[in-house]
């Protein structure tokens, strides 16, 4: 699928949106926290709170891994016409440039009651860190979390927002880099993918350094945000475990961990389910609530304990080179392993309104 660009009106209506402090949708920061939180409608009108933060996000561990992985795809990498790897990863192939096993998208964070909204890389402070697609600098500093230029109790600390120069589905894409030690851009600056945004730092609520990557559609908004592994592309031979969870009553069943054994190696990957909260959005042709990248291509059992039954439930899958494969799970009927049904012409995504949402 090729990204389209003809989104100019649309963005110039958010901007001038934004330029006049966006109305009611600034994001109320407690809404990152979980517990007897309800389910938030992330398009209704949510007013700003004075609450402070009180979060700190987790230092993600060295990974036991072997430290190699192919080179990745060229982006944009889609082998369906659904899916949509466009994004280069924000730190070079040298490092470890793949997402935190243990605080991915929709983790939540023990103890702490926070969904995580983007996926975390761990490297050494001053890491260059890489623009994931070409596209225009439209937040430096601090702030970028609450939408307050210049908060220095802002959890992302010194940020960088880039409007990509191409979108999806019509729709605006960004990409967010948090926690900096420095930036090296300012806002108008157009990048190219790959060129050094700034440097990885530990600044906001983090305990150590690492990169917060986010991807978000349409708007530049914490509420907006989607599963980055869905987006940036895989390295060359591997492809990406996509599924969907639901109890009987077709709900989706919020962190379960999920255990993917390679039949081939015996590696044994964890991957848990969304949580719940406001901030967590599912791809809208995936609808998914788990997501497992970088797995080598090749057949691996999936399992997990369903309720309170005695015996693990399991399926088998293949992993496909560069591509997505999709599998649910519904209650009693269990495992399938279709893909979504193809979208009618006038596919639109499930979850987000169909024309641009910010009411000035
Ligand atoms: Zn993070």
């Amino acid at each position: 699928m090729k990204p389209n660009k003809s989104i100019l009106p649309l963005l110039l209506l958010f901007l001038s949106a934004c330029s006049s402090g966006i109305g009611g949708v600034t994001p109320t920061p407690v809404i990152a926290i979980v517990a007897d939180q309800p389910e938030v409608a992330f398009e209704a009108g949510i007013t700003p709170s004075p609450v402070p933060f009180q979060f700190s996000l987790p230092t993600p561990g060295a990974e036991p891994v072997s430290a190699w992985r192919p080179p990745l795809y060229p982006i944009p990498w889609a082998m369906s016409a659904y899916d949509h790897f466009y994004f280069a990863r924000p730190i070079a192939a040298d490092m470890v440039n793949w997402p935190s096993a243990d605080y991915r998208y929709g983790g939540v964070f023990f103890g702490r009651s926070i969904v995580h909204t983007g996926v975390d890389i761990p490297t050494p402070e001053g890491t260059p860190i890489m623009a994931a697609g070409p596209g225009t600098i439209v937040w430096t500093g601090w702030g970028l979390f609450s939408e307050t230029p210049g908060n220095q109790d802002d959890p992302y600390g010194l940020a960088v927002a880039i409007r990509h120069d191409f979108g999806y589905n019509d729709q605006q894409l960004y990409t967010i880099y948090a926690h900096m030690s420095m930036m090296n851009v300012i806002v108008g600056q157009h990048v190219e993918t790959g060129e050094v945004i700034g440097f990885v730092g530990s600044t906001g609520a983090t305990t150590g350094p690492h990169v917060h990557f986010e991807v978000r559609f349409p708007h530049n908004s914490f509420f907006y945000t989607y599963n980055p592994e869905l987006w940036i592309a895989p390295p060359q031979g591997w492809g990406v475990l996509v599924g969907r969870m639901m109890n009987e009553k077709g709900e989706l069943i919020q962190q379960v961990n999920v255990t993917v054994t390679s039949e081939a190696t015996g590696d044994i990957f964890v991957v848990r389910t969304y949580g719940k909260g406001g901030a967590v959005n599912s791809d809208p042709y995936y609808n998914e609530n788990l997501v497992l990248g970088d797995l080598p291509a090749g057949i691996y059992k999936v399992s997990f304990r369903y309720a309170d039954e005695a015996k693990d439930r399991q399926t088998w899958v293949e992993i496909f080179p560069g591509q997505v494969t999709y599998f649910t799970f519904h209650g009693k009927d269990g495992f399938a392993t279709e893909r979504p049904p193809v979208p009618t012409l006038d596919f639109l995504p499930s979850a987000l309104p169909s024309t641009s949402t910010p009411q000035p």
